[in-house]
């Protein structure tokens, strides 16, 4: 019994993940109604295809009519939310305290991939993290939050190389996290930016999905 409800805890989780790609790909025009298909060709995908991970595996990681690869990152994202949620489940972790914030940041993640900037109005999603903490004692962490923010904002004049959305969700981090571990946070999304451009060759300064997870990594260390 207790598998099967990590089962189903999981595959929750994988398909949590899977549907903020697919609506992150499409914002804001979000149709509820839209049959997922192949990027390439646009046959819709069967039942069996939808299934997080397992229909990637079913496919052999390609479509089933023209052959084009499906990008490895959805099932690794799938797993990793999968594994995530489950991790939190098991660990009796403090709900309010992260999923809220976990959905933004996946989300976000996705945008910024896709598109390389993200809509502020979209932070609203951590709100239920967000009035928690201000009910926990958590007032000292709102100056941190600031001061972060007006550091970043000066060096942003200075350099002009960070984003204002990265800004912002840094800001907004600090404040959940603190002065120590959003500094962690920052070092950690810097090495596996590094560590991606080395591997990949690619100049990509989309920082968010860095973000997320160096969060995630802080997160279930240190909590
Ligand atoms: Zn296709």
């Amino acid at each position: 019994m207790t598998y099967f409800y990590y089962l189903i805890i999981f595959t929750l989780g994988s398909s949590i993940v899977s549907f903020l790609t697919v609506v992150a790909h499409d914002f804001p025009k979000i149709d509820l109604k839209r049959r997922s298909s192949c990027d390439n060709c646009h046959t819709i995908l069967r039942w069996y295809e939808l299934i997080p991970i397992l229909g990637f595996i079913f496919i052999e990681g390609k479509c089933s009519k023209c052959n084009t690869k499906v990008p490895l990152i959805y099932p690794v994202t799938e797993l990793i939310g999968g594994m995530f949620f489950l991790t939190i489940i098991i660990q009796n972790r403090n709900l309010y305290m992260i999923v809220p914030v976990a959905l933004m940041l996946i989300f976000l993640s996705f945008m910024d991939h896709y598109y390389g900037y993200v809509y502020s109005l979209l932070y609203l999603i951590s709100l239920p993290t967000y009035l928690y903490a201000y009910f926990h004692n958590y007032q000292l962490h709102l100056i941190i939050g600031f001061l972060v923010y007006s550091v970043l904002i000066a060096l942003n004049r200075l350099y002009n190389n960070i984003g204002l959305g990265d800004v912002e969700l840094i800001a907004l981090l600090a404040i959940l996290f603190g002065l120590e571990d959003i500094l962690k946070i920052i070092l950690i999304a810097c090495l596996t930016c590094i560590f991606s451009f080395v591997t990949n060759k690619k100049r990509s300064f989309r920082f968010i999905p860095y973000l997320t997870i160096s969060t995630g990594i802080i997160y279930l260390i240190s909590y």
